[in-house]
């Protein structure tokens, strides 16, 4: 195997025995199959578009099924090979229907899996993703850059999708990347225009989002979240996905079993539509690489609903319970009937006492922080606010991640920090104060979003009539798998400048790339809390 897609991976440069993540090289090679064979459909989709007739359903399947290659989502084998399968009943039908030809893709679009698991591993072993040392080593990291940027947008279309909002636009994009990637035939340069244009792709999918998620779910609220538990029944339920959550309190619904939110799922507290179930009580444990200790000590069943399954531990193996894109092998996955969830939840013994144990803020989105702009632009004029972080993205297990919580709590008592994502649960719990009444901490949501954050930028720089760049923020990120790559994309092609990524750059970034990303954005590997606070505030 060779997976160098995420932050944790093997010796900073890639995991070539086993993945960090838990990822066996048989899984590895199931995914890379998956790649391929999506590879060949995308440019089948491609040739249909261009007579305009293709159907949605291929862009909603292409989007899940890359969302399945995506760090800790998809471990499952099986599931993967059905996924397999059906890109290839695709391939086949768009084939005979529409026809198309490209001499340098043949080999994807002939492409025929094996009949069994083991044989399809073989051929995995044979596509993957191992590092061409002929090849240039700049267009192979570009390569690598909108790979990871396209698995972020898949992530974002599929969310969107499952509440309804798309746009053929994102679809037609990831098949003419998938397309170009298996063909290999463009310059460095036209790779640097497909990367930048993964970002702007990227934007209008968050966009999609966030218009899916207020429109099912109102635009959040500021909400106190208890980090306690109460006596009673309960289910934890983990990821992304509001929507499975929704169908969830839905479900439960006078059963006399409490919900608690794990990992990222915790801003759906400040959702209109979620908070208004009573039992939607509270928010347990922390981010998700903490799970395999704190999953073990929670007393009713789990539900993982997108990425962040790590290997499923046996001191609670038997009551965690998968859905949406999420798999591992044994792991019993729930299509959207949660009867055997809630069954296990009534058998469980659920929480004999109650504790307190403080509570967090969350609900800053933007229509929230835009609600306060005038008092923010005022705070700003008058002197009172010097300068906004932005703290966020993913968080991980590596030891140098504590530099943003040291940042966090080192910042000075004028400015403000806006977070969103993961990375958050190193210093969401700290009382920082207030500037004349707006909360010093302000989260934003998880790292689906991240479009809030961006608009309230532009908002904020279209008030003082001035680019983003030349605003009194600073952007410092936590990066982890490749959600944040193509939100990293995104902020590229926005222009916006100076962005502090940590706690390492991507293996996958060449020198030379990582020149231009240096030159033409002025992107910086995170310092010391001090020599960073410095430089940003002078
Ligand atoms: S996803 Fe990350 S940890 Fe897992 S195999 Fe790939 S690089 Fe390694």
């Amino acid at each position: 195997m060779y997976c160098n897609q995420c932050e944790q991976t093997g010796r900073g440069v890639a995991c070539t025995v086993s993945g960090v993540c838990g990822k066996k090289p048989e899984v590895a090679a199931m995914q890379d199959a998956l790649l391929y064979t999506l590879k060949g459909l995308a440019m089948y989709a491609h040739e249909a578009e261009k007579q305009g007739e293709l159907d949605s359903e291929i862009g909603r399947f292409t989007a899940e099924a890359i969302f399945a290659t995506l760090t800790n989502v998809n471990f499952d084998p099986e599931r993967l090979a059905a996924l397999i399968k059906k890109a290839i009943a695709w391939r086949e039908d768009l084939k005979h229907q529409f026809g198309g030809s490209r001499p340098a893709l043949d080999a994807a679009m002939k492409f025929i899996p094996a009949e069994t698991i083991d044989g399809i591993i073989e051929q995995g072993e044979k596509i993957g993703l191992l590092i061409d040392k002929k090849a240039d080593a700049d267009i192979q990291s570009l390569q690598e850059l909108l790979l990871y940027g396209v698995k972020g947008v898949a992530a974002y279309a599929h969310h969107a999708a499952i509440l309804g909002q798309e746009d053929s636009e994102v679809y037609s994009f990831m098949f003419e990347a998938l397309t170009a990637l298996a063909s290999k035939e463009m310059e460095l340069t036209e790779w640097l225009d497909l990367v930048m244009r993964c970002g702007q792709v990227n934007l209008r999918v968050m966009e999609l989002l966030d218009t899916a998620n207020t429109s099912a779910f109102g635009h959040p609220v500021p909400t106190e979240v208890p980090l306690g538990h109460r006596a009673g029944k309960c289910i934890l339920v983990s990821g992304h996905d509001l929507e499975d959550l929704k169908l969830l309190l839905e479900a439960t619904e006078g059963k006399g079993i409490d919900i608690y939110t794990h990992g990222e799922m915790l801003p759906a507290h400040g959702y209109p539509e979620l908070k208004k179930y009573p039992h939607l009580f509270g928010n347990f444990g922390t981010a998700w690489q903490n799970q395999k200790k704190e999953f073990a000590d929670f007393p009713g069943p789990i539900l993982m609903t997108t990425n962040c399954i790590q290997e499923p531990q046996a001191s609670y193996r038997g009551n965690i319970f998968t859905t949406g894109p999420v798999g591992w092998p044994g792991i019993k996955h729930l299509a959207k009937d949660f009867t055997e969830l809630i069954n296990m939840a009534l058998k469980m013994p659920g929480f004999d006492n109650t504790e307190d144990k403080g509570s967090v803020l969350v609900g800053f989105a933007h229509q929230t922080v835009l609600g306060v702009a005038d008092k923010v632009i005022a705070a700003v004029k008058n002197g009172d606010l010097k300068h906004i972080f932005l703290v966020g993205g993913c968080d991980g297990a590596r030891p140098g991640r504590n530099y943003y919580t040291e940042l966090v709590e080192n910042t000075p008592s004028d400015t403000l920090v806006l977070t969103l994502g993961c990375g958050k649960y190193r210093f969401y719990d700290r009382k920082l104060g207030d500037i004349q009444g707006i909360p010093r901490l302000l989260d934003m949501g998880q790292c689906n979003d991240a479009y809030s954050a961006i608009k309230v930028a532009v908002a904020l720089a279209e008030a003082f009539d001035c680019t983003v760049n030349d605003l009194p923020l600073s952007l410092v990120l936590s990066w982890y798998e490749q959600k944040a790559v193509s939100i990293l994309l995104s902020l590229l092609y926005l222009g916006i400048k100076d962005i502090r990524l940590g706690p390492t750059l991507p293996a996958f970034v060449s020198p030379n790339v990582l020149k231009v990303l240096v030159d033409s954005f002025g992107i910086k590997p995170i310092n010391t809390v001090d020599q960073d606070l410095s430089a940003i505030l002078g």
